[in-house]
C-alpha cells in the first residue's frame, strides 16, 4: 500500500513528488508512456524563473526528477495507468495487469495540444508543423519566411503577433469571420501590418512530405468550399488544448471539456484524490503555474493523510 500515488511526470507531478517526498511520504510517481510532459517537446524554456539564460525543457524535467528522487520519491518509469477505481480508499490504479493501491492520489496528467487531425500534420511535426510559437518561433527555419498560424483565440493572436518578430509575413487562418480572442489581443494582432487574417478558412492539408519539410498548406474556404494553396515554411497550430483525463471519466467531476473540477485548492470531489497542473487549468497553462499547483496538491494531500491516519 502506497501513501501517495502521483500520476504524471510533468512540472506538476515532479513538484508534487518533491514536496511529498520531503514530507517523508515516499510517494510513487507513475511517469506515463512519455515521461516529462509537454516541456520535453519544446526546446529552450526562457520563462521558468531561476534560469536567466533559459533551460532545455527535457533537462529541466530531468533535474526535477533527480531532485524529487533525492528525497525518496520512487519513480515507476514508462508505466501507463490503464484504469482507476476511486470508489473508496484505498484507491486502485491498474498498470495493465498490476494493481497499485494508495491512500491518496495526485492527478497530474497534463494536457496535449489539440491537433488539426491531418495525416501530413502528424508526418511533418517538428519539420515545420509546431504547436508552440514561443518554443519554436525563433528557429532559423522560420526566419524571414511566411508562416501560418491556425486558430482564432488568444493563443493564436498571441502567437501570430510574436511570430512577426521573425517571419516575413504571418497568415492567421481562422474558421470563422470573427476572432474568439479577447479584444485587446485581437486588436493588437489585426493592427499588425505583418499579419494577414484569412477568414472562414481551415487548413485542409500540409505540404510537402516528399521534401520532409513544410513548404505550404492547402486552404479550404468553408463558405465557398474553394481550395487554394499558400506557400509557407511553418504551420503553428493554436486551436486549444485537450486535457489528458479520459482515464478518470465517471470517477471524478470534470467540466464538459474534460478539465478536472477542483473545489477547495486542489481537492477533487473525491476525498483523497487531488489534481494539479494543466489537467485542471484551462487559463494559465505555464510550467511555473503547473509546478505551483503540484506543490499545493502535495500540501493538501499531506494534510489529508495526517487528518485520516495521524
Ligand atoms: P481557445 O480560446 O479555445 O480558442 C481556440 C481557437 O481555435 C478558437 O478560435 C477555435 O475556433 C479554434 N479551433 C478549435 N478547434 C479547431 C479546429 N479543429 N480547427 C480549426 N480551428 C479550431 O484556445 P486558446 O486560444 O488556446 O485559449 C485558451 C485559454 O487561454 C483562453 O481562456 C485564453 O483567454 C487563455 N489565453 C490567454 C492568453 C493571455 O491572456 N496572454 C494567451 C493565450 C491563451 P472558434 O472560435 O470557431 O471556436
Amino acid at each position: 500500500m502506497e501513501n501517495i500515488a502521483i500520476i504524471g511526470s510533468g512540472c506538476a507531478g515532479w513538484t508534487a513528488a518533491l514536496y511529498t517526498a520531503r514530507a517523508d511520504l515516499k510517494p510513487v510517481l507513475l511517469t506515463g508512456e512519455h515521461p516529462g510532459g509537454l516541456l520535453t517537446s519544446t526546446s529552450i524554456v526562457e520563462n521558468y524563473p531561476g534560469f536567466p539564460e533559459g533551460v532545455d525543457g527535457t533537462e529541466l524535467m530531468m533535474a526535477m526528477q533527480k531532485q524529487a528522487e533525492r528525497f525518496g520519491a520512487q519513480t515507476r518509469y514508462g508505466v501507463t495507468v490503464t484504469k482507476v477505481d476511486f470508489g473508496k480508499p484505498p484507491f486502485k490504479l491498474w498498470l495493465h495487469d498490476e494493481v497499485v493501491e494508495a491512500k491518496a492520489v495526485i492527478i497530474a496528467t497534463g494536457a496535449s495540444h489539440r491537433r488539426l487531425g491531418l495525416k501530413n500534420e502528424e508526418l511533418l511535426e517538428r519539420k515545420g508543423v509546431t504547436y508552440c510559437a514561443t518554443c519554436d518561433g525563433a528557429l532559423p527555419m522560420f526566419r524571414g519566411k511566411p508562416l501560418v498560424v491556425v486558430g482564432g483565440g488568444d493563443s493564436a493572436c498571441e502567437e501570430a503577433t510574436y511570430l512577426t518578430h521573425f517571419a516575413s509575413k504571418v497568415y492567421l487562418v481562422h474558421r470563422r469571420d470573427q476572432l474568439r480572442a479577447s479584444r485587446i489581443m485581437a486588436d493588437r494582432a489585426l493592427a499588425n501590418p505583418k499579419i494577414e487574417p484569412v477568414w472562414d478558412t481551415v487548413v485542409s492539408d500540409v505540404y510537402d512530405i516528399t521534401k520532409d519539410a513544410v513548404t505550404g498548406v492547402q486552404l479550404k474556404n468553408l463558405k465557398t468550399s474553394a481550395t487554394s494553396e499558400l506557400p509557407c515554411a511553418g504551420v503553428f497550430v493554436a486551436i486549444g488544448h485537450v486535457p489528458s483525463t479520459k482515464l478518470f471519466k465517471g470517477q471524478i467531476e470534470m467540466d464538459a471539456d474534460g478539465y478536472i473540477l477542483c473545489r477547495k485548492g486542489t481537492y477533487t470531489n473525491v476525498p483523497g484524490v487531488f489534481a494539479a497542473g494543466d489537467c485542471v487549468d484551462r487559463v494559465y497553462r505555464q510550467a511555473i503555474t503547473a509546478a505551483g499547483t503540484g506543490c499545493a496538491a502535495a500540501i493538501d494531500a499531506e494534510r489529508f493523510l495526517a487528518a485520516q491516519h495521524g
